[in-house]
């Protein structure tokens, strides 16, 4: 199972994040809703995967990045962004960041991404089940 570290200061952010690696060979190893305890966390468990929200209190998203980029170089941390944060998204990329997922969450986009962070066999998608919109194109 690949241990997911989920960061957010909003509750249900992280209860919707936790419902989408549900499926998969994922285990959600730990939650933290600020920077200081994302640091902490990721310390302790060494995650294979971390998603890490942006605005937080106490410490951001980005300076958490940043710490955990010092303390792990190769972890692989997933921003989640809502719209309009392109330039925060930009920095994060930069100070190393994997790639980034952008809310409101679709889980097939966030599986996409996490798989392709993980190197995960493309063979595994989709673990999330096509949705019936009636849209047959
Ligand atoms: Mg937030």
């Amino acid at each position: 199972m690949l241990k997911i570290l989920v960061v957010d200061d909003a509750i249900f952010m992280r209860s919707m994040i936790r419902d989408i690696f549900a499926r998969g060979p994922f285990v959600i190893a730990g939650e933290a809703e600020n920077g200081v305890q994302a640091v902490r966390l990721y310390q302790d468990l060494r995650p294979d995967l971390t998603t890490m929200d942006i605005v937080m209190p106490q410490m951001d998203g980005i300076s958490a990045l940043r710490e955990i980029i010092r303390i792990d170089p190769a972890a692989k941390v997933v921003m989640c962004s809502a719209l309009g944060q392109e330039a925060l998204i930009a920095e994060a990329i930069e100070a190393g960041a994997r790639d980034f997922i952008v809310k409101p969450f679709q889980p097939g986009r966030v599986l996409k991404v996490v798989q392709s962070v993980l190197g995960l066999d493309e063979r595994l998608q989709p673990l999330v089940p096509p949705t019936h919109s009636g849209d047959a194109r």
